[in-house]
């Protein structure tokens, strides 16, 4: 349960010596609390309180890491139930379903899309996480075979699938050293195959029959000192698995029911053969709290409306999204080329970066720090005004690299542009169109003339 920072603070020093860079302990008890701050910062914390602090201070959902290197994938780590009471953390990872039975060229044409697929959208990478590959031959040396196949096309994390604990030893043998997520422990073969991880050091999906059933083995796993699990109610129909991806995450963060504290594997490729039937359903399990949603095509129609769902679900509210401030080229700009400024809000960026390119008219596109606020918001709470436009055009260096003195600001802001004058007396301020979509035209008429 995460602790309070009246909470850190009573098992802190109390000296308000400083050495932590924050002036005293009570402050470094709220940062520390917050996020902000880390405990060893303290050099006087004993190594009882160190233990007890990370033991209250970790997630009521544990953090679980799978595959390894750039591709690692992180699930977890949650803290509320609703976005808005904070934020969620560790963004649902998409997994593409393979087998051992698959044609070679099939299999092959899955690993590459699921591997090299990838969307570019605000800034950020969008992809999927995980190869999940089902053992259907049910003969170890050709699932080793496969495994090694695949790992050796692709750095994506990986997720073996068999219930025979034999088939999984064949497994680990071939990819064990990728930190792959063995799939599954049930009630069956919870001692071997917990033995196996425990022993591996590997994270592990344990699958119940329906939540009661999942409670149970995840008891018995964490009784084997099993830290690193991931749950699969086992579940395999739209209100089954609804109820109980509720039902864990409630368990987890309201009821502090530790069997429940570790994220989630649903599979919408198993509960229908439909496969928009397929999409609509991972798409409600990411709105409700899975950690791993496996799905059966790496092709963009289903991937990437998920991708962007869970993008959206997963971008800190309080924190707006922003893009580094400075100058930036749009197509190939020169001395006589344009000169725009706009706020570092994420979207705004794009979308005027975007119709700059769409007007073919080479750019200099200059991004004022506005905290990550949209043009008018930024206005008005005085973060994109004329002396901060203008410090920035003055340390931009702009001036350097165009033979005009030309600068257009967005038509929402006309209102500053006599302002701006005073302080860029040796610019000529242009006010551009207010919406997006006419910047192209704008730009067009501007070069035209
Ligand atoms: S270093 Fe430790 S004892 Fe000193 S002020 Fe910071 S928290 Fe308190």
């Amino acid at each position: 349960m995460a602790l309070s920072g009246l909470d850190i603070f009573k098992l802190l020093p109390k000296t308000n010596c400083g050495e932590c860079k924050v002036p005293t302990c009570l402050a470094f008890a709220m940062k520390l609390a917050g996020g902000q701050a880390k405990l060893e910062e303290c050099p006087y914390v004993s190594d009882e309180t160190k233990d007890a602090l990370a033991d209250a201070a970790a997630p009521p959902i544990a953090e679980v890491l799978v595959g390894q290197g750039a591709k690692e994938f992180k699930t977890g780590a949650e803290l509320v139930l609703f976005r808005h009471e904070k934020r969620f953390v560790n963004p649902t990872g998409m997994a593409i379903m393979v087998s051992d039975a698959m044609a070679d060229d099939e299999l092959t044409a899955k690993v590459e899309a699921a591997t090299k697929d990838s969307w570019e959208r605000v800034g950020q990478q969008l992809e999927v996480k995980l190869l999940a590959v089902k053992c259907e031959s049910g003969d170890g040396a050709k699932f080793a075979e496969v495994l090694k196949k695949i790992a050796g096309m692709s750095d994506l994390a990986l997720m073996p699938m068999s219930e025979d604990v034999d088939v999984m030893k064949a497994a680990v043998d071939a990819v064990g050293d990728k930190n792959p997520l063995l799939y599954a422990a049930t009630a069956a073969n919870l001692d071997a195959m917990g033995a196996l991880a425990k022993e591996k050091n590997l994270p592990l999906v344990v699958k119940g029959d329906g939540v009661d059933s999942l409670a149970e083995l995840s008891e018995k796993a964490m009784g084997m000192e099993l830290k690193n699990l991931v749950l699969d109610p086992g579940t395999r129909d739209l209100k089954s698995t609804l109820e109980a991806l509720i039902a864990i995450r409630r368990g987890a963060l309201n009821s502090k029911f530790k069997p429940f504290g570790f994220p989630t594997i649903v599979f919408p490729c198993e509960e229908t053969d439909d496969a928009y039937f397929e999409g609509a359903l991972a798409g409600i399990y990411i709105a409700k709290y899975a950690g791993i949603v496996v799905t059966s095509d790496p092709d963009a129609w289903m991937q990437y409306p998920l991708q962007v769902e869970i993008q959206n679900i997963y971008t800190d509210p309080q924190k707006p999204m922003a893009v580094d401030a400075k100058f930036y080229e749009i197509g190939s700009p020169g001395p006589d080329s344009p000169v725009l400024v706009t706020t570092n809000f994420s979207l705004t960026y794009f979308i005027v970066s975007g119709e700059i390119e769409a007007s073919k008219v080479d750019s200099w596109l200059g991004i004022v720090d506005s905290e990550g606020q949209s043009v008018l918001t930024a206005w008005a709470a005085g973060k994109f005004v004329p002396d901060i436009i203008a410090k920035f055009i003055n340390t931009s260096g702009i001036a350097d690299k165009v033979n005009h003195r030309k600068l257009v600001i967005p038509g929402y802001v006309a209102q500053i542009s006599g302002e701006l004058d005073e302080e860029l007396p040796e610019w000529e301020i242009l006010v551009g169109p207010r919406e997006a979509a006419d910047i192209s035209t704008y730009l067009r008429n501007m070069v035209a003339q």
